[in-house]
């Protein structure tokens, strides 16, 4: 659970993308008006614990066009609905980070292989 907390915390709260630039994302509350206008979606009856607390920049950039916010243009992006953490929950499994010692062992793997490949080539030869 706190994981998925964790997980939260670096997705935006619209379109569930990974937040890259984290100096120009935006708490959700701040836009809960525009979000509203836009996507039809209160961000103020969010759950911490379900939903992200942030935006990105390119749904920020949405919420500041007041052709969106009017209802002239509508956005491409559609406002992600958010479950709260379950057996399997997307935003677990989806956004994982490589394990440690996972790429290593591959690597391993893959020497050895290649070792055993020219052992056989050599005999081969001979
Ligand atoms: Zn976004
Ligand atoms: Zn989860």
């Amino acid at each position: 659970m706190e994981w998925h907390q964790e997980k939260l915390l670096s997705l935006c709260r619209i379109c569930g993308a990974k937040i890259k630039d984290h100096k120009r994302k935006v708490h959700a509350s701040k836009l809960s008006d525009e979000v509203t206008k836009v996507w039809q979606v209160s961000v103020l009856v969010d759950s911490p614990s379900v939903h992200p607390s942030f935006i990105c920049v390119k749904c920020r950039l949405i919420c500041g066009k007041r052709e969106y916010l009017e209802g002239k243009i509508k956005t491409a992006i559609l406002a992600k609905t958010w479950y709260p953490h379950s057996e399997n929950c997307t935003v677990c499994v989806s956004n994982l980070e490589p394990k440690q010692d996972k790429p290593s062992k591959v690597k391993k793997a893959k020497v050895d292989e290649g070792e055993h490949d020219i052992a056989t080539r050599r005999r081969k030869c001979y």
